[in-house]
This record gives structure tokens, C-alpha cells and sequence, in this order.
């Protein structure tokens, strides 16, 4: 069934992948919609392949449950998967054909049993492991993915419901487990291929994956979108649509700037950058598997469809010196060292590192003046104590002689990103962002940008973020890029 125009560095049959997160699956009207676009692709593709979330707060209220049996909080799980039935149970009454309600039901009274089981010996164990937990949390996805085929079934279309722990084949560090590609790749040729071969839509579960002797992992919070970049990568697909609730990636988050815009199109490594720096429409690691095989990534909203989205992909219609968005992440203590004796003296860095990572901090930035007198970085604020008495013991020799003066903290900070590859060796870019603030006598308190040019990062107070970013919003991205500048 070759398809004559189709790519020829690609799989010949032209395939679409379609992930559905939470609230496009979260209620019967919901899925209706999610449905409705698979029927109307159905047509224009040879293969489509959904992949489900759980309906959107389910993974959340498995989790509770698995608390609230810690806590021995017997009637308090009892009462939430009391709740998840009623939810799971409406939708299938709402969108099923009546043949096939009675057998869904028992599928998922089947899960929740598992989850009760689970619980009771959580009670009893007064412990839970991280094994354990991704079993309780895989199963959203489970009851999810049953009740999605069963409603593409009812429309007529032919589907059936896929475990993706058969599918992602992954190593055992439960929670956040690390897919294996080969392995992966294989599962899906000798279990989905068949399945395509046929015309029938797959519905597989997002999230989850199983260690090679078949023991149910997760790839970590929000890891659908994981879940769909590797499939797309093993079946070769043509593209990946993310439906979501929202238009597309947005210019910044519009809870702070209101007149924030859809980007039309951006770059895998633009994108990757803005997840990265907390604009939480991806999975972190979402691109990564997608990037190869160069497969553009469509976010759109399920629930307004006609909208184009934003297209992800290689190429960038980005002019030069465009930039697209702006992003901040709150929460953050940023860390100075500084002293004359540090300079051209090996090892001080390093051991600075050392002490944080000691204390399994993880660094969001850092700088260092060519001076060498004096090196910043930035962690997490919940870290800001651990890391500061792991620097006075790793350094204390130093502080004692004088080399080093002292460690300084700016508790409360923000690190801003500014994200563009249109900054990619064009003059004037920085002048612009830090004439934006300056103009607004905001402080920046430290600044980094990474030789790829994709972003410029700086770290100002907290007081001063929410003003930074409206004001970079409108100077560098609407201003900027407006068409009559060059
Ligand atoms: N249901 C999972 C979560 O809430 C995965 C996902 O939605 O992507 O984290
Ligand atoms: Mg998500």
C-alpha cells in the first residue's frame, strides 16, 4: 500500500499519531470530540495510532490513595476509588454501545480491585514502594484506554485497546523509568504493526511502560507525551498531534501576560529549551525521541480543532534576530562565591559542584566571570539550607585562609528565559532584552546564555519577575518582531 507521495526517507505508509491528554479524555463530551477528530483524519491516513491519558485528576486521586492508606486513612480510599468507579462507570454508560457496557464495568471494578488490594496492604505494611506506586498510578491509563476504543468502536471505527506495557520496554527505576529504544522498537513491529496492517486504531496507554521481565513502570509525571514521541519514532510515523486544552504553545504564559499568542511554529530545540524552563505544555523529554527521524510535533486543542496549533519541527520559519517566547521559573535561591584567591586556582568549581550535587541538588544555572573571582549559580529554594552547609564544609579550608570571602545567598529569586533561535549570531538581541528592563529600572542580578544561542537566561528578585516578563513580552517578542524592524 505504498503511498507514491509519500517522504521517501520515511515509513511509505503515511501514519498519524495522536495523543489525547487528560481533559481530552476527561469526560464523555470530551471523548467525543477526541473521537470525532480521529473520525475525521480517518479517512486522509493509512494508520492512526492514539495514544490516552488517565481522565485528567485520576492520576492524582490514585496517588492520594496510596497516601491516605499510609496514613491508614481506610475510609479516605475507599471513598476515592468509590469515586474513580462512579466517574469511569458514567462515561462507559455515556458513550458505550449497551452490549459491550456490562464487560467494560467489569474491566474496570477488575482495576479498582487491584488498587484495593494494593491499598489494604499498604495499610497493613505501613509502607509503599516506588514499584508499587507505578502500579497504582499506571492505572488511569489502564481504565482509560479501554473505555476510549470501546467509544471509537461506537462510532463506527475499528479499535482496539493496547497495554503499553507490553509495548515500552523500560529499566527498573520505578516512577521515572528509562525507556529502551531497541527493545521498545521490536515490541511495537511484532504487536502494533499487526494491529495497523489490519485498519484497526490502537488506543495505547499513555505513561506507562514494563521493565523486561514484565514488571509495570512509569516514565514520570505527564509521560504521555513521552510515551507518543517514542512510538512515533519505532513506527516511523509522519506526524505527532498533541491534543490538549489549549491553542498551541504560547509567546508566555498568559496568567501573567494576558495578550500572550500562540506561536505558529517552532523548533525542536526552541521547544525543547521552553520545556525545559517550565512552560509545562510537554513532557520534558518529548521531543527527544522525535528528533531523528525529524517527525513534526502538532500541538492543538481537542476542543477547537480548526485552530492550526503550533508546528514543532526542524526547520523555523523564525527570521533572524526573532525571538519567541518568554518564560520564568519562581522558587529559586541563587548562590554566590567570591574571593580573590580563587583566581587560576584549579578545582574550586569543581568542588562547589561537588557539594551540590552532593546533596542531590540540581544547579538551573550558572555563571562565572572570566576573572575567575567569583562563581554564581542557582538551585531550587527547598535546597537553598542543604546546599549551603555542604559549601561550608567542602570549602571550608579555603573560607578559613581568606581565597574565598564568603558565600552569598539571594534567597527568592527568578531565573526569566528569553527563547529564540533567531538570536543564532545576530547582533543586538541582548542590547534589546536588557534594554527592555533597564528601561524599567529592573536589577538583574545574573545573566547566562548557552553558545547554542538559543536562550539568554537572567535571574532577577522575585518582586520584579512578573513586570520582567510582561515587559519582555512586549518590548523583545510583540515589538520585536514586528515586521517593519529588521
Ligand atoms: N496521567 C499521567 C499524569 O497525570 C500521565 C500524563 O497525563 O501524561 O502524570
Ligand atoms: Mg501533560
Amino acid at each position: 500500500m505504498a503511498d507514491p507521495d509519500a517522504q521517501s526517507n520515511k515509513n511509505t505508509c503515511k501514519t498519524l499519531l495522536l495523543k489525547f491528554g487528560g481533559t481530552s479524555v476527561g469526560s464523555p463530551e470530551a471523548m467525543r470530540q477526541a473521537a470525532a477528530i480521529i473520525q475525521e483524519e480517518r479517512p486522509k491516513w493509512e494508520r492512526i495510532i492514539a495514544v490516552v491519558s488517565a481522565m485528567n485528576g485520576v492520576t492524582n486521586t490514585l496517588i492520594a490513595c496510596a497516601q491516605a492508606a499510609l496514613d491508614s486513612k481506610n475510609a479516605e480510599y475507599q471513598e476515592h476509588i468509590a469515586q474513580l468507579r462512579q466517574r469511569h462507570f458514567e462515561a462507559i454508560h455515556a458513550l458505550v454501545p449497551q452490549e459491550l457496557q456490562e464487560g467494560l464495568c467489569a474491566v474496570i471494578d477488575q482495576q479498582l480491585g487491584t488498587l484495593k488490594a494494593f491499598c489494604d496492604s499498604i495499610q497493613v505494611m505501613g509502607e509503599v514502594t516506588p514499584r508499587g506506586m507505578d502500579t497504582i498510578s499506571s492505572l488511569g491509563e489502564r481504565m482509560n484506554a479501554k473505555i476510549f476504543s470501546a467509544c471509537l468502536q461506537q462510532i463506527g471505527l475499528r479499535s482496539q485497546a493496547v497495554d503499553a506495557a507490553g509495548l515500552i520496554v523500560t529499566d527498573d527505576n520505578f516512577q521515572n523509568a528509562h525507556p529502551l529504544l531497541e527493545q521498545t522498537c521490536r515490541q511495537v513491529s511484532a504487536k502494533l504493526l499487526p494491529l495497523l496492517e489490519q485498519g484497526v486504531i490502537p488506543v495505547v496507554t499513555g505513561f506507562i511502560g514494563a521493565t523486561e521481565d514484565g514488571i509495570t513502570t512509569t516514565l514520570g509525571r505527564g509521560g504521555s507525551d513521552y510515551s507518543a514521541s517514542l512510538l512515533a519514532d519505532c513506527l516511523d510515523a509522519t506526524e505527532v498531534w498533541n491534543c490538549t486544552d489549549v491553542d498551541g504553545v504560547m509567546t508566555a504564559d498568559p496568567n501573567i501576560v494576558p495578550d500572550a499568542r500562540v506561536i505558529p511554529e517552532l523548533t525542536y530545540d526552541e521547544m525543547s529549551e521552553m520545556a525545559y524552563f517550565g512552560a509545562k505544555v510537554l513532557h520534558p523529554k518529548t521531543i527527544q525521541p522525535i528528533v531523528t527521524k525529524n517527525i513534526p510535533l502538532r500541538v492543538m486543542n481537542t476542543f477547537n480543532p480548526s485552530h492550526p496549533g503550533t508546528r514543532i519541527s526542524s526547520q523555523s520559519s523564525a527570521l533572524r534576530g526573532k525571538l519567541t517566547s518568554v518564560s520564568g521559573i519562581k522558587n529559586l535561591s541563587i548562590f554566590t562565591i567570591e574571593g580573590r584567591g580563587m583566581l587560576g586556582v584549579p578545582g574550586v568549581a569543581a568542588r562547589t559542584f561537588g557539594a551540590v550535587a552532593e546533596v542531590g541538588a540540581s544547579v538551573l544555572m550558572i555563571s562565572q566571570s572570566s576573572s575567575e573571582q567569583s562563581i554564581c549559580f542557582v538551585v531550587p529554594a527547598e535546597v537553598e539550607e542543604k546546599v549551603q552547609a555542604a559549601l561550608l564544609r567542602n570549602l571550608g579550608g579555603e573560607i578559613e585562609r581568606g581565597d574565598i570571602n564568603g558565600i552569598q545567598i539571594h534567597s527568592d529569586v527568578v531565573i526569566i528565559t528569553v527563547i529564540g533561535s533567531g538570536m543564532r549570531q545576530t547582533p543586538g538581541v541582548s542590547a534589546r532584552v536588557f534594554n527592555a528592563l533597564g528601561s524599567r529600572m529592573i536589577n538583574v542580578i545574573a545573566i547566562a546564555q548557552g553558545s547554542s544561542e538559543y536562550s539568554i537566561s537572567l535571574v532577577v528578585d522575585s518582586q520584579d519577575a512578573k513586570l520582567a516578563i510582561q515587559q519582555l513580552h512586549q518590548e523583545v517578542i510583540i515589538n520585536g518582531n514586528k515586521p517593519t524592524q529588521n
